[in-house]
């Protein structure tokens, strides 16, 4: 905790992070607790979490904005969004119901202290824009953290990468001085950011290459939705649109998510049998876009308007499926004997996971290890009072969790005023004495590298729903609202 915060400001809920979830608390808080006392603590010098960090061109969703937008703010545009619109909606949002006065920028919190006694978190941060240590109490914290780590992007060592004599840059901190044009360019990864970078950099490049150790699942198709224009046409209100599209897209993931678990090969050859289509008979699909694991234990990328496909088929961008053995001083060898030269090196190999914001937690003065507790729904800790974290879901949008994780803080935090208690903390109940605990997630299931890398410091799951991150919205979009407040796994006092 800071030594030399000189004063403290109290608040009664306390959000940490400015992303698509953080201002959503906001609004939530905004529109269901009137009265409540809060503020949104963030790093960084503005709104937009993913959306402010990344830069590299393209920079997009890959995900449909009419589900990863807020349900309570309909999306009008494309369904596949770049950065700036999506930072641009946000600041409507933040615009339209006052959330501004509200947000706090440059504030890095450090440590998060649970006083049992005083039913309060004491929260030290520091200001990234000044250097001053600053301090809050807050009854309630509310971590819209995200999942990694903003700073700086996860790149697994080489051998030989000092000697490389060009650039090499991770897309999470990408220099806004690369002059990438008429440079040869290699991207290692194949996953959404390297299948969104490589079109955008290939009409410019001398020639970009996407290196993967595996293939990845993508799917293509036109960035439009044609009931949303049908609807739009007819002069339906965006309310309206809105609501009905999301309603359609959720019901066609659903079937997708439920035929890759049913009928996983059918579902593999309609994917593979798209990009056939958009690279033509003679191209080696079977090497370069058949993964060996079943679709959805990855996230799939959407590819709008087969941008990467067109790319490759143009000649300006192509794919090497094949390990690095080295880097060089004028590229990479690889562990087939083949070797590919470059100026500049972006490796698209994703994050760190970051368990609650790197934020050093601690309940009545003990270190807090979060992978010592068991998780309520993925959204409340065993043994940590007051405070939720909202994690979005892998399969769909986030924002839908986010908004579903919205309104059961906001219940909770009612319903705990209403009784007139002080805190409220999740425990097993003597029916879950013998549950037996398992990893966060079930790496049969999902199992991306950013995971597996950290799966270790994310609390338990259990073996029943209320103890899991289920990533079923279709079963939390009912399940969430009837959640009962007085149910004994939630201990009040
Ligand atoms: C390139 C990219 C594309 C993606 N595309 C999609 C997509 O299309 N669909 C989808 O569903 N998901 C997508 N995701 C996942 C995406 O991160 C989430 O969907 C969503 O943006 C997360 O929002 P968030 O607000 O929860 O967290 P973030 O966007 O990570 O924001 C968290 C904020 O908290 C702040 N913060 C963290 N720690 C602290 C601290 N200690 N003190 C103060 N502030 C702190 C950070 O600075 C940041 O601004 C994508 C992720 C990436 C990286």
């Amino acid at each position: 905790m800071s030594e030399t915060a000189t004063r403290t400001e109290h608040f009664d809920v306390l959000v940490v992070g400015a992303g698509i979830s953080g201002v959503g608390a906001a609004y939530h808080l905004t529109t269901q607790c009137a009265g409540k006392r809060f503020v949104v603590l963030e790093a960084q010098d503005s709104f937009g979490g993913t959306w402010w960090t990344h830069r590299y061109p393209g920079i997009r969703s890959d995900s449909d904005l009419h589900t990863f937008g807020y349900r309570f703010k309909p999306w009008t545009s494309a369904p596949i969004a770049t950065a700036a619109e999506i930072r641009s909606y946000m600041g409507e949002v933040i615009q339209e119901n006052g959330l501004d006065q509200h947000i706090r920028y440059h504030h890095r919190i450090d440590s998060a202290s649970w006083s049992s006694e005083a039913a309060l978190w004491t929260v030290a941060a520091t200001r990234t824009d000044t250097g001053e240590a600053v301090r809050f109490t807050a009854n309630f914290l509310w971590m819209c953290q995200g999942y990694y780590r903003h700073s700086v992007g996860y790149t697994p060592e080489w051998p030989g990468m000092a000697s490389f004599k060009g650039r090499i840059v991770h897309p999470q901190t990408w220099p806004e001085d690369l002059d990438y044009a008429g440079k040869q360019v290699v991207v290692i990864g194949s996953g959404a950011t390297a299948a969104t970078l490589v079109p955008a950099i290939a009409a410019d490049v001398a020639h970009v290459t996407m290196l993967q150790r595996s293939p990845t699942f993508f799917r293509t198709g036109r960035n439009a939705i044609a009931l949303a224009e049908e609807l739009r046409a007819l002069g339906i209100q965006e309310e309206w649109i809105h609501e009905i599209v999301r309603k359609k897209i959720l019901f066609e993931q659903d079937v997708f998510t439920r035929r890759s678990f049913s009928e996983p090969e059918v579902v593999k050859q309609e994917l593979l049998g798209a990009v056939r289509k958009e690279l033509g008979p003679d191209y080696d699909v079977a090497t370069h876009f058949t993964p060996s694991y079943r679709p959805w234990r990855q996230r799939i990328a959407f590819v709008p308007d087969a941008d990467l496909f067109k790319g490759i088929a143009s000649g300006k961008a192509s794919v090497m499926t094949d390990e690095i053995e080295r880097f060089t001083e004028t590229g990479i060898q690889l562990k087939s004997g083949k070797a590919l030269e470059a100026d500049i090196i972006v490796t698209a190999t994703g994050f760190h996971l970051n368990v609650l914001g790197d934020i050093a937690f601690f309940v009545d003065g003990e270190p807090l290890a979060f992978s010592d507790t068991v998780t309520y729904r993925g959204m409340m800790f065993t043994g940590v009072p007051n405070m939720a974290w909202v994690f979005g879901y892998f399969r769909a949008s986030w924002t839908l969790r986010a908004d579903l994780v919205g309104d059961f803080v906001c219940r909770l935090l009612n319903h705990m005023q209403a009784k007139g208690v002080r805190y409220v903390v999740p425990m097993p109940r003597p029916e879950d004495a013998d549950m037996r605990l398992l990893p966060w997630i079930d790496p049969e299931n999902f199992n991306p590298g950013y995971i597996m890398r950290g799966i270790h410091l994310l609390p338990k799951r259990g073996d029943k729903p209320e103890w899991q991150h289920t990533q079923d919205y279709w079963n939390e979009k009912d399940a969430f609202p009837a959640i009962d407040l007085d149910d004994r796994v939630f201990v009040y006092g």
